[in-house]
């Protein structure tokens, strides 16, 4: 006799045939699993009905993705469909937690589908660069029609009570699932019903115009990348083909996309956002501390953002300001932020209560912080000023309890000198909208500890953050690199580009926006008091600060805008470049889009891996992360040091060397560890794996 495979249990309930997939921590669909699946169906036999279901807390997450592109292990996610779909006797999918990827196509392979109240369905292979490569995209349109475009083309996953709307899901069963699953099975095993592959209702009288139109806002958005283009057309060939041909069409956008390099940089992203948030020298043992109030120090533009955050994933804040006045101008604006966010159907009016009552304001500094189990400042970037906050929490806070700073620029060990307690002093250094990136850095001082890391990632990840940490440096990661960026930027529009052309093609990356419009949205006058303070010119940027064009907020910057915030290329920065360049004797040349494309973008990957030597960044995984999560990296693109891996490094350095020699940028001069590389024959993604 076979032994029962240890990747699905069996189980026999009367007359149903109980099969649990067993693989935790998400039952992955592995080949142990798959083979246990068959095997299953037939030890089945002379059973009534037959019932899938996940043991733990999801049905299936999916397909075992460090599988790919490695060689096939039969049988494949199709095999085991086939045998279901020839079962004689009803096969249920019994689905809780999360049923994604090849864990729904498995479901929709099935005779019918139960779900317990609150699970999620979804099929979000296109975020990981391919298209579902199991049949999603044939038998879902053939059970709910275009709508199947909505969850195939945009990648969100929809609850269990929508899915039965919709028409994915036979029915929500409520009390233990097994059971419930089983009692339904028996219920409806008389039911006559129609495989998905057998439907034909859904997909009946194409309309190309509407499926057109149904697709348009689904990809409007989608700045290059490939995949939602690849689920269009399987989708649409299950409109328009039969099922055995639509399923070869989707094979074939499957393997070409999962081979591509988007894929590979999507599959480098999601793995390296699970990595980057666990810290390599932490003791196992490091425990953060129970955080169950938040005070915020200053409610300003991050101030306010951060305590949202915390109210919106369920965490009492309050936010400490220096006036009455200034305090309901920090609150108002959490409201109004709110309230545009119900008035747009994103929020319900409830949870928008629920939220408010968690956030409170107070002048009383030495009261709130005394209730604190954590600190958070952002008060204004001023070393004199942080320290004298920083000296008042120490004596207020009760011992023990971590105080951080929101910080951009400054140095954390002079903000902890300020107190009795460097030890539990951290950086948690947010991004704007603080309420809507992802992104947070965590900076260690010398003397920061482990509880008071593990405390700003537990309550970093608590409030829907992803949390990198780094190490204590002038700009720390993301802004020191991306100010490696600024002096070719200058030289660039010096040379013969205009502002239009360089974020033209940084866009055309897939950059969330050039770096010229991000300036003019963040306001010129930033960094034009950066360069004073440093001592530094630029005499573009100078130029145009000085024709008293500061950005967005004066309608013009590098661009002019119209009343809808439209930038419109401008003659007078056109003029300023031109004058400019005169004055300084350039002569301007057309400068292809691939060297403005090295020229932004080689500068950083340079700084990055000085990041590394330097040991600011534990891994080029975590640089890679912080591109994609707070400054509008395209995941598709893998971040600075991934993109750098495939040039390859011997290319980066040449390049490097010889940009650093035509522009005179000594910056550019390849770094130690990138001719260590280069001279090696290594990556970066090779150092990850040495460290
Ligand atoms: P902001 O000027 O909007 O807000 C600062 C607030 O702090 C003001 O409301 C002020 O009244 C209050 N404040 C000042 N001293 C105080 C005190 N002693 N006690 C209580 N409140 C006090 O500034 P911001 O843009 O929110 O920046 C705050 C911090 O966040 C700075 O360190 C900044 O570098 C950092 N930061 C800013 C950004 C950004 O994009 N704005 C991004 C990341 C980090």
């Amino acid at each position: 006799m076979a032994e029962t495979p240890r990747f699905v249990e069996h189980a026999r309930d009367g007359d149903v045939h109980v099969l649990r997939i067993a693989n935790a921590p998400v039952n992955t669909l592995r080949t142990e699993v798959r083979a246990g699946l068959l095997e299953g169906l037939k030890a089945a036999a002379g059973a009534k009905a037959v019932v899938i279901i996940g043991s733990g807390r999801n049905f299936s997450a999916g397909a075992e993705m460090t599988e790919f592109g490695k060689p096939r292990v039969p049988p494949s996610l199709t095999d085991v469909f086939d045998a279901i779909e020839a079962s004689p006797v009803p096969v249920v999918a019994a689905i809780h937690g999360n049923a994604l990827g090849g864990g729904l196509e498995l479901a929709l392979a099935c005779h019918a589908r139960v779900a317990a109240p609150g699970a999620q369905v979804g099929l979000p292979e296109v975020k990981r660069g391919f298209v579902p490569g199991a049949g999603g995209t044939q038998r879902l349109p053939r059970l709910i029609g275009l709508e199947a475009l909505k969850i195939i083309v945009g990648g969100e996953p929809v609850s269990a009570e929508q899915a039965v709307k919709l028409g994915f899901v036979d029915a929500v069963v409520d009390g233990p699932l097994e059971k419930a699953a089983v009692d339904w099975t028996r219920a409806n095993a008389g039911r006559q019903f129609t495989l998905a592959r057998n439907r034909t209702d859904k997909i009946a009288g194409y309309d190309a115009a509407a499926f057109d139109a149904a697709v348009k806002p689904l990809t409007a958005r989608t700045r290059g990348q490939e995949s939602p283009l690849g689920c269009v057309e399987a989708v649409r060939a299950a409109f328009t083909m039969p099922f055995e041909e639509g399923l070869k069409v989707e094979r074939d956008q499957f393997q070409r996309l999962v081979a591509g390099e988007q894929s590979q940089a999507l599959r480098h992203i999601f793995f390296g956002e699970r990595e980057a948030q666990r810290v390599p020298d932490l003791p196992a043992d490091a425990k953060g501390l129970t955080v169950n109030k938040l005070v915020v120090i200053g409610g300003g533009t991050m101030g306010g953002g951060i305590a949202m955050s915390a109210a919106n994933f369920g965490l009492p804040v309050t936010i400490v300001e220096t006036s009455a006045e200034a305090l309901e101008k920090g609150l108002k604006r959490c409201e109004a932020n709110w309230e545009r966010t119900v008035k747009s159907g994103r929020l319900s009016q409830a949870e928008y209560e629920k939220r408010r009552a968690l956030l409170s304001g107070t002048t009383e500094f030495e009261k709130a912080v005394g209730e604190a189990d954590l600190v958070i400042e952002a008060v204004f970037e001023n070393m004199e000023v942080k320290k004298e906050v920083f000296g008042r929490l120490d004596k207020a806070a009760r011992p023990g309890v971590v105080l951080a700073s929101n910080t951009s620029t400054l140095d954390i060990d002079g903000i902890a000198s300020a107190t009795k307690r460097p030890e539990l002093v951290i950086g948690m250094h947010f991004f704007s909208p603080a309420n809507v990136m992802r992104l947070l850095e965590n900076v260690r001082g010398s003397a920061t500890n482990a509880t008071a890391i593990a405390t700003a990632t537990e309550v970093g990840k608590r409030i829907g953050k992803l949390p990198v940490l780094v190490g204590n440096c002038d700009g720390f990661v993301g802004n020191r690199m991306t100010g490696k960026r600024g002096p070719q930027v200058e030289k660039l529009l010096l040379e013969g580009c205009l502002p239009q052309d360089i974020d033209r093609v940084m866009e055309g990356y897939g950059m969330a926006m050039g770096p010229l419009a991000t300036g003019d949205l963040a306001g010129l006058d930033i960094g034009a008091a950066v360069r004073k303070a440093r001592g530094t010119v630029a005499p573009i940027a100078d130029a145009v600060v000085a024709a008293g064009r500061l950005g967005q907020k004066t309608s013009k910057g590098y661009y002019d805008y119209d009343e809808n915030r439209k930038r419109i290329p401008s003659k007078e920065v056109e003029q300023i470049i031109l004058d400019t360049a005169e004055k300084m004797q350039v002569r301007r040349r057309k400068i292809e889009d691939q060297e403005i494309l090295e020229r932004l973008l080689l500068p950083m990957v340079n700084e990055g891996a000085r990041i590394l030597e330097e040991g600011v960044a534990s891994r080029p995984i975590d640089i890679d992360v912080i591109f994609v999560n707070g400054f509008g990296w395209p995941a598709f693109r893998g971040g600075p040091m991934f993109w750098a891996d495939r040039m390859g490094l011997k290319a980066v350095r040449d390049k490097l060397a010889h940009y650093a020699e035509v522009t005179g940028d000594r910056n550019l001069q390849p770094c130690a560890l990138i001719e260590k590389l280069a001279t090696e024959g290594g990556s970066f993604a090779t150092l990850k794996r040495a460290a």
